[in-house]
Parts: structure tokens; sequence; C-alpha cells
């Protein structure tokens, strides 16, 4: 079905809806609790906050479940659970609790090497704790639901770009573990009729303009805010992980999309859903490659500092490159990235680096 998505409709669709958005405390998760609410939605986050920050959730206006305190910004209430997706009764609390319209599903592990060393909590909180909410949709009657997936399911791709129909063969637990939800949606929408789009998700780069949320990992893996922070000196050196691949510039190459992109796309996806659209998988990605060198020059102009380098080893279970085809968005929900020149993303990841060097507060 092809649905070309105005303003209008999209708020049409959303306005006053209740939302569950698991991991809002996280990366994407508080940019899309965000996006979701400057669209109208009520939202809830469920977080056990084990990755994610309650500062997140204090920034984007998400006051603890129970609170009297209203909205200071206005827009329609957002509360706080704290509560863990391996906990099925405490997920059923939530659910009890609210008439949802549809979930957004971000809570879970993502980091590869961690995955590698530890499959068991891989499949723990991305398999089981993911069944756990489907299991609650599919009491609370809950039939549409817009998943955090990752181009990590297709792994060493046989040619970019990379389009939905390309096999699935993630390389790690983590990637498995993302396949395995996926096949579950399916299922799901199979025996149960629940909606879903899996959003099968590049590289996550950027932050809100604002400065007020952005990228904190601990310990932070990704490129970006590690070369912003070699380059701010809170690092001795930004390492590169190969400069072997069969790549122009021996270097990885990735497709980043902005998280400000991410987030409307979610916005769009679930309207989608709402509108009757179909299911399935969907890339998000700009279509564009750069490497992990084109990288680092656009954090150098962009902090007019000069970076330090040193060469490591290839990282076990990175592909040589990674890129979008990005076509199936851009005609089934109207998504065109916005703010993924790589010049915005930077500046918007610096701006956040410059405001919170040491990342969120605690607590
Ligand atoms: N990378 C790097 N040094 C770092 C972090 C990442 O060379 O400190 C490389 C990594 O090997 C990959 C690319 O940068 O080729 C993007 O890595 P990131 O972890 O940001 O995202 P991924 O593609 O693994 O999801």
């Amino acid at each position: 079905m092809r649905w070309t998505m105005d303003q209008n409709t999209v708020s049409a669709r959303l306005a006053g809806q209740e939302i569950l958005v698991t991991g809002g405390a996280g990366y994407i998760g508080a940019h899309a609790v965000k996006a979701l609410r400057e669209i109208g939605c009520r939202v809830a986050v469920l977080d056990n906050l084990e990755r994610g920050h309650a500062a997140a959730l204090r920034a984007v206006g998400v006051e603890p479940a129970g609170s009297a305190a209203k909205p200071a910004d206005k827009k329609p209430p957002a509360v706080f659970h704290q509560a863990d997706l391996r906990d099925a009764a405490a997920v059923d609390k939530v659910f009890a609790a609210h008439r949802f319209a549809g979930v957004v599903h971000f809570a879970g592990l993502a980091l590869v090497g961690e995955s590698v060393q530890n499959p068991e909590i891989y499949f723990q909180t991305n398999v089981a704790g993911g069944l756990n909410l489907l299991g609650a949709c599919r009491r609370h009657n809950v039939s549409h639901f817009v998943f955090s997936s990752t181009c990590a399911v297709y792994g060493t791709p046989q040619a970019v770009p990379i389009g939905e129909n390309h096999p699935r063969s993630p390389l790690s637990p983590y990637g498995v573990s993302k396949a395995h939800f996926e096949d579950a949606l399916a299922a799901w929408y199979d025996a149960y009729g629940l909606n879903f789009i899996a959003f099968r998700y590049f590289n996550a780069a950027g932050a809100d303009p604002s400065g007020e949320i952005g990228e904190d990992h601990n310990p932070e893996s990704h490129l970006i805010p590690n070369v912003l922070r070699a380059a701010a000196g809170v690092l001795p050196h930004l390492t590169i992980f190969g400069r072997d691949y069969p790549t122009p510039d021996g270097t990885c190459i990735r497709d980043y999309i902005h998280v400000l992109d991410l987030a409307r796309a979610h916005v769009l996806g679930l309207a989608y859903l709402l509108n009757g659209g179909e299911s399935g998988a969907m890339n998000l990605g700009t279509g564009q490659g750069l490497s992990v060198l084109d990288i680092l020059r656009a954090c150098e102009r962009e902090t007019n500092a000069k970076v330090k380098v040193e060469y490591g080893a290839r990282r076990p279970g990175d592909a040589p490159a990674l890129v979008a085809a990005p076509g199936k968005a851009k005609d089934v929900l109207g998504f065109v990235p916005e703010f993924s020149d790589i010049k915005t993303i930077v500046a918007h990841a610096w701006n956040r680096h410059k405001k919170f060097p040491k990342g969120y507060p605690k607590n």
C-alpha cells in the first residue's frame, strides 16, 4: 500500500492516542518520545533505566507515573513506568493502567561485541523480554507495533545498497536476537492480527538540536561520539578498527542517519499502521555510504581540531560496507531524511557534546 502522508493526516491519526514507548529513556527512544509528544500523542514510557537515563526523560517532559505534576510544556501527559521487560507481570501492569493504541519498542541491548561475550543477556532481553511485550499486546488487544530492528540482521551483504529482500544472515548474537524478534512479529501478525513495522536502522547519529538529549552510552563504542571525544581531548586518540577493508580508503563504510529523522520515521510508521498500512520490514538509512575517514574529516572540520589517530585490528563482526536501499520507506511512508547530511549530524552531536561533555547527569 502506498500512502503519502501530509502532516495533517499524521496529526489526525495520532493526536490524543496513547502510545507505549519501551526504552524511551535511551538514545533513539528519547528522541521518539519528543517527536510523539510534539504530534500530540499521550506517551507512557517503560524503561528499566539499566542503560537509559532518567535525565533524558526529564528533558522530554516525562513525569513518574502517579505524579500529580502536569507537563510544564502544556503538551499531553507523558508518564514513566520503571519496569523490566523480563518481568511479565510488571509489563502487564503497565498495559492494565492504559489503553494503548500502539507500541513503539526500543528497549533492548544493542552492542555487537557484548553480545558475542554474553549472548544470554541478549536473548533474555531482546527475545524473551520482547515476547513478554507481545504477550501483553495480545492480552490487552493492542494491535499496532513499531519495532527497532537493525541492519545487523543482514550480516555481511552480498551487495550494497541493501534492500529489504536481501537475505537475513546476522553475524552476531545481537543481530540474531533482533532477527528472532522480527520472526515473532511475523508470527503474531499471522496468528493474532498484530500489525507491525520492523524498522531496520542503519547508523543512528546526531542529537536533538537543543542539545538537551543525545547519545550517551557507557562504554561508548560508536564512531562519531568517539571522534568528537578525541577532538575534545577526552580521549587521547581515536582508534580506527581496520584499514585493510575492500573499500576505497580501506576503512569501513556506513550509512549514517540523524536520530531526528529516525524519530520522525517512527511517527510516520505508527500513523501508517493506524491508518491500515501493511506490515513488514523497512530500512531506515539515507543510501549514502561514508567511510570512517570521511567521518573523521567531517568531525575535524566541525571542531577545528586535529584528531590523533591510531590504527587497530578489525573489530570482530564488522561488515566492510553497510548502506541502505532507502526506497521502501520513501515510497510507503513518504519518508525522506531531512537532517542526515553529515555536516548537520556532526554539528548537532558536537553541540550536544559541548553542552554535556560528561553526558547526562546521573539520576
Ligand atoms: N569505529 C572505529 N573506531 C571507534 C568506533 C567505531 O573505527 O572507536 C568504526 C567501526 O569499526 C565501524 C564504524 O566505525 O566500521 C561504525 O561503528 P559504530 O560502532 O559507530 O557503528 P556500527 O556500524 O558498528 O553499528
